[in-house]
């Protein structure tokens, strides 16, 4: 079959690779679309810790082909997509609910073979039906679900304020996820104009261009009750207490590459009693996630802006590294 392979950091091929085998409890999927992900360029660049040579891709969606003899629920000809994680189930993270803290914490396209290839076999139990969602909607299940963890993790009440660091995929569907939430307010602050204009189409209430003027802008304006970023830039994620209210709270959401350093100012933690969450990864998001979209709430459609063939992936990675595009698509067979 054909596929993206990561053989060393810098160095992605379209190649030829072996066919998967499907195992006793396992299910092979005829990959349809699947999202580009900022974790994916990260790897790709070598700044995230993945198992080399991997075929890439977390997200994605399509149609199940073949199933193991143990298989029991699912079927061939399924319209599916697959949460990525495979913890050990074992560990004492694991038999807590904290699966993402596994110590054996394995994810397709991370540390298993992934999506960016005809061909993906992953197990039964991480198998979702989509039913008659599209198959782009489908690939868009795994980012909402990681942004609908990152909601349990920080909260967010009726009324309140928030601003987001990032106007791209991440940041859109954040921004939904917290109107959903009963957030009265919302910005969005990014480099580029037309980012904050497609965010305002999609109800974000104000937007700011993010610049050295910003804290002061925000100061007169009035702080926010929960900052987020959606960057994943180290200099935006400094900055994110200068714009959070006392006593308010900051999510970090977007992936820094690993080792990265900040400066943080503990008085300042302590004096204004600042909260500051991680969130990692998802938890039992993926039914929440495909019943938001089958029931119209999130529209996730809205944040893809480029639709490429599998092979075109070198575009598609300088496209993503520019900053300038929403989520990208790639599509092994058809063009969606
Ligand atoms: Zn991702
Ligand atoms: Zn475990």
């Amino acid at each position: 079959m054909e596929a993206v392979v990561i053989k060393s950091p810098g160095k992605a091929e379209f190649t030829q690779v072996e066919d998967p085998s499907v195992g006793p409890q396992e299910v092979a999927i005829a990959v349809k679309a699947a999202g580009l992900c900022g974790t994916d360029l990260h790897i790709y660049q070598g700044e995230f810790p993945a198992s080399l040579p991997l075929i890439p891709g977390h997200e994605f969606a399509g149609e199940v082909i073949e199933i193991g003899p143990e298989v029991t629920t699912v079927s061939v000809g399924d319209r599916v997509t697959v949460d990525p994680t495979v913890p050990c189930r074992r560990c004492p993270f694991c038999k807590s609910h904290k699966e993402h803290f596994c110590r054996q914490f394995k994810a397709y396209g991370v540390s298993l073979p992934g999506g960016f290839a005809q061909k993906v076999v992953v197990k039964e139990e991480n198998v979702y039906s989509i039913g008659g969602l599209s198959y782009e909607q489908g690939a868009l299940i795994e980012p909402l679900a990681c942004v609908l963890h990152g909601m349990e993790i920080v909260g967010v009440d009726p009324g309140e304020e928030v601003l987001i660091f990032g106007a791209g995929p991440i940041g859109l569907l954040l921004a939904q996820a917290c109107k959903i939430k009963g957030a009265s307010i919302l910005a969005a602050a990014d480099l580029f104009q037309e980012k904050l204009d497609f965010a305002q189409s999609l109800g974000v209430d104000e937007t700011f261009c993010n610049s050295p003027a910003l804290p002061k802008q925000v100061a007169e304006r009035g702080k926010f009750d929960l900052v987020i970023d959606a960057t994943g830039i180290p200099q935006v994620v400094e900055a994110l207490p200068k714009y959070v209210k006392d006593g308010g709270r900051v999510l970090y959401f977007g992936v820094c590459p690993q080792g990265t350093q900040i400066n943080l100012d503990p008085f300042d933690v302590y004096r204004r009693e600042l909260k500051i969450f991680g969130t990692f990864s998802l938890l039992a998001n993926f039914l929440p996630a495909i019943s938001l979209v089958k029931k119209g709430r999130m529209n996730v459609e809205a944040v893809i802006s480029h639709k490429l063939a599998l092979s075109e992936i070198k575009q598609a990675l300088e496209l993503m590294r520019d900053r300038d595009s929403r989520k990208i698509l790639l599509f092994p067979g058809e063009l969606g």
